[in-house]
């Protein structure tokens, strides 16, 4: 596993519980998938030696934070099986790269605006500029969270936004009228068979995702089929092999264009953990060692709440969640990631509520989320 952020550590549980053995490449110390992994490679994700003692090592390879410099996927494929590939990768990992894929595949984007250097930004006309305000500025790489993203109003705020970004690859891209956030996450074996997953309802807060209920409350069958199709064009299209996410905006006007895309599992498939037969970790394992893919069936409705670092502290004080009343409830099931500072804004863990229905599931995380001090708007 290349990365050893939560995402391996839970992708580390899903293949040692089925009988493999993980070696994490990441160079922090104390990397939370590095603290469960058979093998912890501490090295810089670049390191030409490292890379070949897990080329050496590992029968198949993947990935599981998106900034990994595709050069080193595309190194580790000349010595064994990864997934996603490497040109996967780079699209996903380039907004302009994955918007211009993605409206390729026919699945509608944001109008956008593509700013390539001081330079392009100067020589754009008022107009063009105007033509996606009000807006959001988003580094063309490198953003997570709502990072590398700026809210800009009118073209001086661009002009000035932009050069706070140092003059870096960006996209400009018109602010929405949201009606709800949903995401469908996926997975493609190499014979080209794909699983879908339910459709997700997201909910972000400063631009981090902070709740998800499936199945999407909001959603018809039939955006939930458009939504599921989209995905799986896109997957079909980059000939994609592994668990892949599509997030998707749907507007005030019912329709549904595609966000952005995680070519690993995601926040928003935490759930799937607790609440489906095969969970989006299992699939990771499955598609990269050539198993068939497992039965995406969701067994129970469910609620996920996200655990950042803010709930550690009452102002500048410290303060201790109150993990016994959480796990205290018949629907809550906790998730900690192991991380030894809480930060504000880190992801630290989260919570899975199942019930045996979705407005019950929905209530235990309202109520645990008042509990924790988590705010949801
Ligand atoms: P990240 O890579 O940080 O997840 P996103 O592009 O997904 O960046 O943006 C994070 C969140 O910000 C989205 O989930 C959404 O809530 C909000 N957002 C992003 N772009 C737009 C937009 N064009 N219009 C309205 N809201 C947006
Ligand atoms: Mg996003």
């Amino acid at each position: 596993m290349v990365g050893g952020g939560q995402l391996g550590r839970m992708f580390c549980f899903a293949a040692q519980s089925m009988g493999y053995r993980v070696a994490v490449l990441d160079p922090d110390e104390t990397s939370p998938a590095g603290a469960v992994a058979d093998r912890h490679i501490r090295a810089a994700y670049d390191d030409r030696a490292a890379l070949t003692e897990l080329g050496r090592l590992c029968a198949a390879i993947s990935t599981e934070f998106e900034n990994v410099p595709s050069a080193s996927l595309e190194f580790l494929a000349s010595c064994t099986f990864v997934s996603p590939a490497a040109s996967c990768v780079a699209i996903a990992q380039d907004r302009v790269a994955e918007k211009r894929f993605i409206a390729e595949s026919g699945v509608p984007v944001a109008p956008h605006v593509v700013i390539e250097s001081p330079q392009a930004l100067a020589a754009l006309p008022d107009e063009k500029i105007a033509a996606v305000l009000p807006g959001i500025l988003k580094t063309a790489r490198l953003g997570y969270d709502g990072k590398g993203q700026v809210s800009v109003r009118n073209v001086q705020e661009v002009r000035t936004a932009y050069a706070s970004l140092s003059g870096v690859p960006c996209v400009l891209e018109k602010r929405m009228p949201l009606k709800y956030e949903v995401s469908v996450l996926i997975a493609r074996g190499g014979d080209g068979k794909s699983a879908v997953f339910p459709l997700a309802q997201n909910v972000h807060v400063n631009g981090i995702l902070a709740k998800t209920v499936v199945p999407a409350p909001d959603a018809q069958a039939s955006l939930v089929a458009q939504a599921q199709d989209a995905a799986l064009t896109i997957a079909a299209k980059l000939g994609y092999v592994g668990v892949l996410c599509v997030e998707f905006f749907v507007l005030e006007d019912g329709s549904l264009i595609a966000n952005e895309m995680a070519p690993r599992p995601h926040n928003s498939g935490h759930y799937t953990v607790d609440a489906c037969a095969t969970s989006q970790f299992e699939q990771q394992v499955r598609a990269m060692t050539g198993m068939p893919l497992g039965d995406t069936r969701q067994h129970s409705p469910a609620a996920m709440l996200n655990l950042l670092g803010d709930i550690w502290f009452d102002g500048d004080k410290a303060r201790s969640p109150a993990w016994a009343e959480v796990a205290a409830m018949p629907a809550a099931r906790l998730h900690l990631y192991g991380k030894e500072d809480a930060r504000r804004g880190r992801k630290m863990g989260h919570i899975n509520f199942t019930a045996a229905t979705l407005e019950q599931a929905r209530t235990a995380a309202r109520d645990c989320a008042r509990m924790l001090h988590i705010p949801l708007d």
